[in-house]
């Protein structure tokens, strides 16, 4: 790795805002090192189907980035690795880095040799444990870098044996360990990006209780070719193809009981997942339960669009509750409709949850004067010195708004290493 000196930035997160901050600061020649606690690079977008509002792959993008890093010799990545702290001021910071084993070197061809003598799973944490994968695993397709891992579990067992034997170009290396570095860098990047709420805690939906009650994620991961379902939209109770489905809008968002704020692309994720269910079946139907729709600027033509289809029905009304139907395990959405005051009690094949995005960064390791808000949120300040929130670090935000955040961080840091010379 190129050695970190007081003219470099550390980017923590390799989302599309860590990718995307990477790539600006190093494309006008400053020396950037990425680190990402995943074995691959690319976040939460390499785990969604579809972007709105056009529809495309988000893997295309990924591409783009992936080819601009791998040209880019000013950039080191360093998967499978965390701040364990940070010491120091703007332009002098000390961080300690801790990187887990991956077990598998630099040598690997992504030939899958390994998975295929192995023979144990594992939950596979890419489709938010839905299904297994195998414990030498490539974490998905289009992975970056391509180079499988080894799961702890196995490492010394016959089967960790069998797995590094198979191996023809002596990329497994059993004896790895768990490894520290101390670099110096000039300023920080914290790309740490958002995790899901949590939709078990929202008791009255019933998600850790009914087969048929998923999470907004999950959905994205079941449409996709590689994901649990092979890309086939079906009741995870029975197989049966998923045909009448609900999505219930802020599940845990702008709720004091859970998140308070709103997380700004739910709506405009439920309206693309309604595409999902439209374009699979002819018969296909999606009832959308909604407080109000958020669909700003460029949005608003996509919302009309999917209000305009028939098939598609928008309910005013926060859901109270979802029971479940034992004869058939429909699960069933009761409330009262606000614009007509009926109350309901509606039966689908399936129900998702809109639910919303939750900061990712652990605070405990950052100096105590960064300005974290009361969602979680890093707030760009000069309080934070040499250190800049970029994505979903600083807020719930999209791909696009993302990257501008991402643009605007790197240009910050570029000052500060500047400011240095
Ligand atoms: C259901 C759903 C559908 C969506 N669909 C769309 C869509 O169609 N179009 C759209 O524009 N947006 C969509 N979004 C929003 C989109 O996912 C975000 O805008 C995007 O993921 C933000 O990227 P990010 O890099 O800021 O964060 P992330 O994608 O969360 O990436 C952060 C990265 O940082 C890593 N990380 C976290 N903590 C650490 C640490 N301590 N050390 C090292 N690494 C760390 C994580 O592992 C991750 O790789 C959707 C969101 C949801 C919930």
């Amino acid at each position: 790795m190129a050695i970190a000196t007081n003219q470099t930035i550390l980017i923590v997160g390799g989302g599309i805002s860590g990718m995307t901050a990477a790539i600006e600061a190093a494309e006008i020649g400053k020396n950037v090192i990425l680190i990402e606690k995943r074995p691959f690079i690319g976040g939460r977008v390499s785990q969604i189907y579809k972007y709105f509002p056009k529809l495309c792959f988000p893997t295309c993008g990924l591409e783009i980035n992936q080819k601009r890093i791998k040209q880019n010799s000013g950039i080191n990545i360093l998967t499978m690795s965390q701040v364990a702290s940070v010491t120091g001021s703007t332009g002098d910071y000390e961080v300690v880095i801790k990187t887990s084993p991956r077990y598998i070197n630099e040598k690997c061809t992504a030939c899958g040799d390994c998975a295929t003598v192995a023979t144990s799973e594992i939950d596979n944490e890419f489709n938010y444990n839905l299904n297994k994968t195998k414990s030498a695993y490539l974490p998905y397709s289009n992975a970056y870098p391509q180079r499988y891992v080894i799961d702890e579990s196995v490492i010394k067992t016959d089967e960790g044996k069998k797995i590094a034997d198979s191996c023809k170009v002596g990329a497994v290396d059993l004896s790895m360990q768990e490894s520290e570095t101390t670099l110096k860098v000039a300023s920080i990047i914290w790309a740490t990006g958002w995790q899901p709420f949590d939709a078990d805690k929202i008791q009255p939906y019933g998600h850790d209780r009914f087969d048929n009650v998923i999470s907004s994620v999950e959905f994205e991961r079941m449409m996709d070719p590689m994901g649990p379902t092979s890309g086939k939209l079906v009741r995870p109770s029975d197989g049966r193809d998923a045909k009448n489905v609900a999505f219930v809008q802020c599940a845990g968002s702008r709720d004091h009981n859970y998140l308070k704020h709103c997380s700004r692309i739910c709506c405009m994720a439920t309206l693309k997942q309604t595409t999902y269910i439209t374009d699979t079946y002819e018969d296909g139907k999606a009832d959308i339960y909604y407080i109000d729709i958020r669909a700003i600027d460029r949005f608003e033509d996509f919302y009309q669009k999917i209000k305009n289809k028939d098939n598609v029905n928008f309910i005013k009304s926060k859901v109270a509750s979802i029971t479940e139907d034992k004869k058939n395990k429909n699960p069933v959405l009761n409330g009262v409709d606000t614009e007509g005051y009926h109350r309901y009690a509606n039966s689908y094949d399936m129900v998702v949850l809109a639910v919303g995005m939750q900061p990712a960064m652990d605070t405990s390791i950052l100096p105590k004067d960064i300005t974290i808000n009361e969602h979680g949120f890093m707030e760009n300040n000069d309080n934070n010195g040499g250190m800049f929130a970029a994505g979903c670090a600083a807020d719930a935000l999209d791909v696009n708004r993302s990257v501008q955040s991402a643009t605007a961080a790197a240009l910050k840091a570029v000052q500060v290493v500047n400011s240095q010379s």
